[in-house]
């Protein structure tokens, strides 16, 4: 979802609403959507730049980091960003940016959002027990030589 700021025609010091369904945002490198991200949000134009603020949910699977089982989670979260038009340097305020041209890509914004809320070391459970670094069997299903021979040294 892009939106052209100026087409949208939000007077300043008003703003507007808008639903957010997407089934894709982009690379979300190794994590697969399960839903589509759904979501609304209010767009205010400040003058000086516009305000987003919304909330987003999906859900998400992405391979255990020990034994690569699919890990389910649902994600929900708040945006609120602020984006500046034409200030030529980067802003050094926590959650402002500067727009580069008068197009908002929401897709973007919501796909970097997501990837801060997604667990980055995602477990299928505490105690994984990975896969057998030598012949690569799940070890949480069975067992194999390596395992014994490691246990008793
Ligand atoms: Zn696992
Ligand atoms: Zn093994």
């Amino acid at each position: 979802m892009r939106l052209e700021l100026l087409k949208l025609n939000i007077e300043e010091g008003s703003s507007q609403s808008f639903q957010f369904e997407e089934t894709s945002v982009g690379d979300l490198s190794g994590i697969t959507l399960l839903e589509p991200v759904t979501g609304h949000f209010v767009l205010s134009n400040l003058g000086i730049g516009y305000q987003l603020s919304g909330t987003f949910a999906t859900k998400v699977s992405q391979p255990c980091v020990r034994c690569l089982e699919p890990v389910i989670q649902n994600i929900e979260f708040d945006v609120n960003e602020t984006y500046l038009l034409d200030t030529g340097d980067e802003p050094d305020q926590e959650d402002v940016f500067s727009l580069a041209s008068d197009i908002l890509d929401v897709s973007d914004i919501v796909r970097q959002n997501l990837l801060v809320e997604v667990d980055e070391f995602p477990l299928c459970r505490e105690d994984c027990k990975g896969l057998c670094p030598v012949c690569g069997v799940d070890l949480n299903k069975t067992t194999c030589s390596h395992q014994k021979s490691l246990e008793e040294k």
